[in-house]
């Protein structure tokens, strides 16, 4: 079988040959990963197992934010660090993983905190922000960033045996934003983290799985068969059961960052 798809050399054809004899990907669907840019906000329990799944779907542009170390308690589920990056930053120990694994794709890095100050410039440019952060005061800013900038978002969330990953396109007049989700109480720094409950990590891999799943989704549709992005759903993950169950988030008016009023 000969195929040509100008984007792609044969060693990439022959990579993503999976992929590409899939009629919801394709060739069309390849060329569309390749050419796309996801920023990885948070390369934690979620970040993780998404940057793996991200980058061996041969997204072409990686922008990876994480501003935390390496820590001995976070390889229990934080898939791409080993003993040896013990102590050093995530995002640099992330850039490192990125280039043994395939180095035709291109890396930006920042291990600034990401905060409404910076998320603009961390996030610009982007096709999609994939945010696995764990505090409600970060994820809101990366989400007002991505309303404002008219970029979609997958936030990603677990603990203990629950994960939750929702698709926000906050900017569109009818779908909601995470903010429409929770509400302005999370803005203040009161972090949820999950050292006190505690997480299965296998649980952190399925959500930051499911996570990269939709983000090819949202970045093939319109190139590709595989589907709607399904703006406004949050996928709620039950690790025990197990399960998963869909709910709506409606859109806000009174938001103020993506209402009527804003
Ligand atoms: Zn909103």
């Amino acid at each position: 079988m000969t195929l040509s798809f100008a984007p792609l050399s044969s060693g990439r054809l022959e990579r993503f040959a999976r992929h590409i004899v899939l009629p919801e990907v394709g060739g069309t669907g390849q060329v569309r990963l390749a050419g796309s840019r996801v920023a990885v906000i948070g390369l934690g329990g979620i970040g993780s197992p998404a940057l793996q799944y991200l980058a061996a779907s041969g997204i072409g542009r990686l922008a990876l934010v994480d501003n935390d170390v390496v820590d001995v308690s976070n390889l229990q589920r934080q898939t791409i660090f080993t003993t040896r990056d013990v102590g050093y930053g995530k995002a640099v120990s992330a850039r490192r993983w990125l280039a043994n694994f395939d180095d035709s794709l291109g890396v930006d890095v920042s291990d600034a905190r990401i905060t409404a100050d910076n998320a603009a410039i961390l996030i610009a440019g982007c096709d999609l922000v994939l945010d696995g952060t764990d505090n409600f005061a970060t994820r809101l800013a990366v989400s007002d960033a991505c309303v404002a900038a008219g970029i979609p978002l997958l936030s990603a969330a677990v603990g203990r045996f629950q994960g939750q990953v929702g698709a926000f396109a906050g900017h569109l007049p009818e779908e909601s934003c995470y903010r429409c989700f929770v509400g302005d109480a999370f803005d203040a720094e009161d972090c949820d983290s999950c050292a006190d409950d505690g997480m299965l990590g296998a649980m952190a891999g399925w959500a930051g799985s499911f996570a990269a799943l939709q983000a090819v989704k949202v970045l093939l549709a319109g190139a590709a068969s595989l589907g709607e992005p399904g703006w406004s759903k949050l996928h709620i993950l039950d690790g025990l059961t197990p399960g998963m169950r869909t709910i709506r988030i409606a859109k806000d008016p009174s938001c103020r960052t993506c209402g009527s009023a804003a």
